[in-house]
């Protein structure tokens, strides 16, 4: 029998818990690490250790830990209303409250807000969406879907089939989607070089070339993250986005931006598509929205696509799209709450003000001999390790380089991400302060010589 709560919940975990995108028999032999609470940019387990995260979680605790005013909201909302339904013409202050905050902070093309319980099922309505609006608009061959290799877009059924990453698809050939990759704007390994008007040019050629051989009128949408963090944080040149945006425009296909990263100031500005002047025809976000505090997504669409589905349907045909959960309200107050922290609260502010000291941090990494690149923008970045520098060689994964690095990390007390290729993700929290980077550069440094 374990004989501490310690070892009771890392036996329990190992019998019962399915842990998402793990390998079940490397989790079963290394155990949980049972976290038990948090405050401001740092972690404790439940041995009680300290550690600095690095990552927000997973890219969405924005505002860092133990943030009292979103307690106090949730608290408040669920002592008065814990839920209302959005079916039947219900709702809540809360939630009409946050979708029009977000109409008013979203690219002004985006006038419609669907709440879901997180990104994956974003991402799912925003598909649904976009077939019902081509078949409102009598154009039901245009079901083709196009997306980025290397994109994450979440694991629903659908939407998996969005992601451009191997493992979603591996065993899962249920037919869904019918889906398209084009390569990634990748400025560490593009076949074009590294110049950026040439990786634009290239992509957009790439989206061109698919169109074409698919047809354009069979064609619904283009989906992308404006940086593919999941694939690598990936982060392609400035400008891309537009180009990108421009051409789907051109050839008469909607475009999907997929900002559940990318939102609420991990880049910067409160959404990424702002920097570049981009409106999309539809828009997904989660984590930040409410920095993940409680579960919520949404989808935001334009008026054209609500109008015509909204057309379609008349006046008594239901659109059959809805979850128990949309819209919850104790989610939408704590949405509130954390918005008017990224603006009234300062911390958009501060995520831009600390971001040269994280640039730097990574930047003076690229010394180190296993770092052979280093990229950010704004609070998302990442260090890609190599076997060989000067060859960009990646490592033979049967070295486990990823394993032996999140082990290192753990002794250094120390969360972020490894992906795989040896590339080590960061989203450190918009709170963070000077001296909490210099902790996770002294931190990270340790880490990659225990490696090396
Ligand atoms: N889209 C993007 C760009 C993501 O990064 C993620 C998750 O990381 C998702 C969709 C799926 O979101 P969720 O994990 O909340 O279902």
């Amino acid at each position: 029998m374990p004989s501490t709560n310690r070892d009771q919940l890392v036996a329990l975990d190992r019998q019962h818990l399915i842990h998402p995108v793990t390998n079940f028999r490397a989790h079963e032999k290394r155990g949980v690490t049972v976290l038990d609470s948090g405050k401001g940019a740092f972690l404790r387990d439940i041995d009680g250790n300290e550690l600095l995260d690095a990552f927000s979680g997973l890219w969405c605790v924005n505002t860092g830990y133990g943030q009292e005013s979103i307690v106090r909201a949730a608290t408040e909302q669920m002592a008065r209303l814990p839920y209302a339904t959005g079916y039947f013409s219900y709702g809540s202050e809360p939630a009409i409250r946050l979708a029009a905050q977000l109409v008013e902070l979203a690219p002004k093309s985006l006038r419609h807000v669907y709440f879901t319980q997180g990104g994956s099922d974003a991402v799912d309505a925003a598909i649904r969406y976009v077939v019902y609006y081509y078949n409102a608009l009598g154009k039901p061959q245009k079901k083709h879907f196009i997306s980025l290799q290397r994109g994450y877009h979440g694991s629903s059924a659908a939407g998996a089939g969005l992601t451009g990453l191997p493992v979603f698809h591996r065993n899962f050939d249920l037919p869904t989607l019918q889906q398209h990759h084009i390569p990634s704007p990748y400025p560490y390994r593009n076949p074009v070089g590294q110049d950026d008007a040439a990786i634009i040019a290239a992509s957009v050629q790439a989206l061109r070339d698919k169109v074409a051989e698919l047809g354009a009128e069979n064609v619904a949408a283009f989906f992308c993250e404006p940086i593919q963090g999941s694939g690598g944080v990936i982060v392609p040149p400035v400008g891309w986005l537009k180009a990108i945006a421009d051409t789907c425009r051109e050839l008469g296909i909607l475009l999907a931006v997929d900002e559940v990263i990318t939102g609420f100031g991990r880049t910067g500005p409160l959404f990424a598509c702002e920097a570049e002047g981009v409106e999309p025809d539809l828009m997904t976000m989660a984590k930040g929205l409410t920095a993940g505090y409680a579960p919520m997504g949404a989808v935001m669409m334009s008026s054209a696509i609500y109008d015509a589905i909204s057309e379609a349907a008349g006046p008594d045909i239901a659109v059959g799209h809805g979850q128990t959960y949309s819209a919850h309200p104790v989610a939408a107050a704590i949405g509130l709450e954390v918005l008017r922290l990224y603006h009234e609260g300062g911390l958009l502010a501060n995520g831009i003000a600390v971001t040269p000291r994280f640039t730097a941090g990574l930047q003076e990494l690229l010394a180190h001999p296993l770092v052979g690149d280093a990229r950010n923008r704004g609070l998302v970045g990442a260090l890609e390790l190599v076997a060989d520098k000067k060859s960009k060689r990646q490592f033979d994964p049967a070295l486990r380089v990823n394993e032996a690095v999140a082990e290192a990390a753990y002794r250094n007390r120390l969360v972020f991400r490894a992906f795989n290729d040896s590339i080590l993700g960061f989203a450190p929290a918009l709170c963070y302060t000077e001296e909490e980077f210099d902790l996770l550069f002294m931190r990270l440094k340790r880490t990659l010589d225990e490696v090396l």
